[in-house]
């Protein structure tokens, strides 16, 4: 295949250019990092996991009316996917204390929370993505108000449709991070979920052993992170038909 031209490439992602004006190809790499890219690895398999995992979720949310930048899924490790405006803020959804909310009010990590609570994040890898409040965002134009409504509903949203479906297959979902777009219709915007779903950017705890089935595994040193994501994608079922254990794909198309 001819390469694309390569627009922007991230510590899990590349985005190449698209076949058509307002399409992008997104390109996932088997490559790990955590703690601001402090800790590093390459996991053989990974990208090719996630690539499908996240193509399981956006087709499900799109299906259910939340709308997503995902189009199709090309090959092992890329999808095509709209073009959109990436508003500069994380949105992490939480329905059970752990990681950095855990360290930051002392709540013991496992504590299930009174109702799901949202936070954001100001993307900034030099300032390691500081948590901001609305106020912030909406005084320094990162969004308006009425954006800050609506990623709440499509936060919301996900994460009733990712619980559910991580539930049906005996997996809490603890909590996870979009990334939303502006996309524009002439002059009117609409916000839909961008970036990626997969174990990578949620926590994944096994309903009946509480094993880790995410980043986790690799920030924590908790064992093989590909054999974690296998574990998820078998469960739903999304396993590529030719791999039947952690994937060492040799061809990318
Ligand atoms: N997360 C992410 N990317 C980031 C930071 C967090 O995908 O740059 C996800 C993380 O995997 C977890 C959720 O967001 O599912 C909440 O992460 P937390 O704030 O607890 O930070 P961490 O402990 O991962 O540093």
């Amino acid at each position: 295949m001819a390469r694309r031209k390569k627009l922007y490439e991230g510590k899990a992602k590349i985005l190449y250019e698209g076949p058509e004006p307002g399409t992008l190809v997104q390109y996932f790499k088997d490559d790990a990092t955590a703690y601001n890219a402090e800790k590093k690895d390459v996991i053989d398999g990974k990208g090719v996991l996630n690539n499908r995992l996240s193509e399981y979720f956006m087709n499900g949310l799109n299906g259910i009316g939340v709308p997503t930048h995902f189009i199709k899924r090309i090959n092992m490790r890329e999808q095509l996917i709209r073009t959109v405006e990436i508003i500069p803020l994380e949105v992490v959804v939480r329905n059970i204390a752990a990681g950095s909310m855990s360290q930051r009010l002392g709540i013991a990590e496992g504590t299930s929370l009174p109702r799901p609570i949202i936070e954001f994040y100001y993307k900034d890898d030099a300032l390691g993505d500081p948590l901001v409040t609305e106020e912030h965002i909406i005084a320094f134009g990162w969004a308006s108000q009425q954006d800050l409504d609506d990623m709440v509903a499509l936060a919301l949203r996900v994460n009733d449709f990712l619980s559910g479906v991580m539930m049906a297959v005996g997996i809490k979902l603890v909590d996870f991070k979009i990334e939303i777009g502006r996309m524009w219709d002439g002059d009117y915007q609409r916000l839909i979920v961008a970036d990626e779903i997969s174990p990578d950017s949620c926590r994944l705890w096994d309903v009946e052993t509480g094993q880790k089935l995410d980043k986790d595994v690799f920030r924590r040193d908790l064992g093989n992170l590909a054999d974690a994501y296998t574990e998820v994608a078998r469960r739903l079922g999304v396993l590529p038909s030719n791999v039947t254990h952690a994937v060492k794909p040799h061809v990318i198309n």
